[in-house]
C-alpha cells in the first residue's frame, strides 16, 4: 500500500469556500425543499437550434473524427476574425492572431505556464474568477491582488500597485464585463492598462467571456479596439455564455501573435485541439443573426429587471447590472456574505453565492445568477422579502 501524497501545489490551493454551502444545498434538496438556485453561472437556456443542427451534420463527417489541429481549423479562426470585425471593427489575422481554445477556461488556466518563472507575479483582480490565481499558483507564480472596490466602479486602481511589484509582474488579468460584480469597463481603464503594460513589460490578458450579455443596448467594447492593445496582450472569448454552449467547450483567444504562440506551445504539449465537429458548429454559431442574440438578451433583461426591482424595494443596495447575467448586491448589515447566503437558503429556499468565495474583497456582497426563469426569479424576490421582514 502506498501513501498517496498530494503535491504542494494542490495542497496550497485556496480553501474551497463553497463546501459548507454545497452541503447545506444537498441537505435542503434531500429534505424536498423547493430550492431556487441562483448560484450557478451556467445558462439554463438551450443552445440555439441552428447550432445544434450544424453539429448533427458535422458529426456525421468522418474527416472530423480524427485529431484536430492544435491551433484550430483555419475556417474556425476565420469565423472568429470575421466576428471580431463585425462586432468590434477590429481586424485580426486568422492565421497568427486567433487561437482556438477548449473553452476559455482552458486558455486562462494554461497561459501562466507559458510566461511565468518561479516567483514571477501575476496581477489578479479580486473578487474574480478563481482560475486566475489558481493558474498562477500551478505555474509557480505569485498572485498580487488588485481589489475591485465599489467606490472605483469595481475597476482596479493601478496607482496603488507598488513599483517593485510591477517590475516583477509578467501578466495581468482583467475581466469586463465582470464576473462577479457585473461591472463594465470604459476605454480609459484599458488605456491605463496598456500604458502600464508598455512601461513594465506586462502581458495583458483580458477575459471577455460576457461581452455579448449586455443590457439596454449598451454594447461593451473589446480591449483590442484600443490603439496599442495588440502590442501588449490578448483577449479571451468564449462561446459558452454568448450562445448557451457551456457544455460544448469551445472558445478562442485573439490578439498579440507572440503571446498566442507562447500559449500555443503549452497547448501542443498538453492537448489536441477542439473536436472539429464542434468547430464546424461554432462557425455557424459565430454567424448567428443578431435577432437571435437580442432574443436571449431580452430574456436576461426581463430577469434582471424583476430581481433588481424586487430587491431594491427591500432596501438592499444593488448596482444595476449593465452586463453579465449576475446581480451583485451588498448584504444587509448584521450579516457577512456567508451568513446571508445561509440565511436565504434556510429561510427563503433561495441560493446565492457569497461574495467572499471570489476573494476577500468580495466580503459583504452576494452574487445572484439570473439563470432561472423570470417566474422563479420573481418568486425568489418575494421569498427573500418575507424572510427579511420576519427576521
Ligand atoms: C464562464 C467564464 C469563463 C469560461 O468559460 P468557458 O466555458 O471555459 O469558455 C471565463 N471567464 C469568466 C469570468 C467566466 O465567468
Amino acid at each position: 500500500m502506498i501513501t498517496v501524497q498530494l503535491a504542494d501545489r494542490v495542497k496550497n490551493l485556496p480553501p474551497y469556500l463553497f463546501a459548507s454551502i454545497d452541503k447545506m444545498k444537498q441537505n435542503a434538496l434531500s429534505k424536498g425543499v423547493d430550492l431556487i438556485d441562483m448560484s450557478i453561472g451556467d445558462p439554463d437556456i438551450p443552445t440555439p437550434k441552428h447550432i445544434v443542427d450544424a453539429m448533427k451534420k458535422a458529426v456525421e463527417n468522418p474527416e472530423h473524427h480524427r485529431y484536430p489541429s492544435y491551433e484550430g481549423m483555419l475556417s474556425y479562426r476565420e469565423a472568429a476574425a470575421g466576428w471580431y470585425k463585425h462586432r468590434f471593427n477590429v481586424s485580426l489575422d486568422p492565421k497568427t492572431e486567433v487561437l482556438s481554445l477548449i473553452g476559455s477556461k482552458e486558455g486562462i488556466g494554461h497561459i501562466p505556464l507559458a510566461f511565468l518563472n518561479p516567483g514571477d507575479i501575476v496581477l489578479v483582480p479580486s473578487p474574480g474568477y478563481p482560475v486566475y490565481p489558481v493558474a498562477t499558483l500551478f505555474a509557480g507564480g505569485e498572485s498580487y491582488t488588485m481589489p475591485l472596490k465599489e467606490e472605483n466602479g469595481f475597476l482596479p486602481d493601478f496607482k496603488t500597485i507598488p513599483a517593485d511589484i510591477l517590475k516583477r509582474a509578467k501578466l495581468m488579468f482583467l475581466n469586463y464585463p465582470n464576473n462577479p460584480t457585473a461591472a463594465t469597463a470604459h476605454a480609459e481603464l484599458y488605456k491605463d492598462a496598456i500604458e502600464l503594460a508598455e512601461k513594465y513589460n506586462i502581458i495583458i490578458c483580458h477575459d471577455a467571456a460576457y461581452s455579448e450579455i449586455y443590457y439596454d443596448n449598451e454594447k461593451p467594447m473589446s480591449f483590442l479596439e484600443l490603439d496599442g492593445a495588440k502590442d501588449v496582450g490578448i483577449e479571451f472569448h468564449s462561446l459558452s455564455k454568448t450562445y448557451n454552449m457551456t457544455g460544448w467547450r469551445i472558445g478562442f483567444a485573439a490578439g498579440n501573435s507572440d503571446v498566442l504562440a507562447g500559449l500555443g506551445k503549452i497547448k501542443t504539449n498538453l492537448d489536441s485541439g477542439v473536436f472539429q465537429a464542434i468547430q464546424e458548429a461554432s462557425i455557424v454559431a459565430l454567424q448567428t443573426e443578431d435577432a437571435i442574440l437580442s432574443g436571449i438578451r431580452r430574456i436576461y433583461q426581463e430577469r434582471r429587471d424583476s430581481l433588481y426591482g424586487g430587491l431594491k424595494e427591500l432596501g438592499l443596495r444593488i448596482i444595476k447590472p449593465k452586463a453579465t447575467f449576475y446581480l451583485w448586491a451588498k448584504v444587509p448589515s448584521g450579516f457577512d456574505s456567508t451568513d446571508f447566503v445561509t440565511f436565504l437558503l434556510e429561510k427563503a429556499g433561495v441560493l446565492g453565492t457569497p461574495g467572499v468565495g471570489f476573494g476577500a474583497p468580495g466580503e459583504g456582497y452576494i452574487r445572484f445568477a439570473l439563470t432561472q426563469s423570470t417566474k422563479r426569479i420573481k418568486e425568489a424576490a418575494e421569498r427573500i422579502k418575507s424572510a427579511i421582514e420576519k427576521r
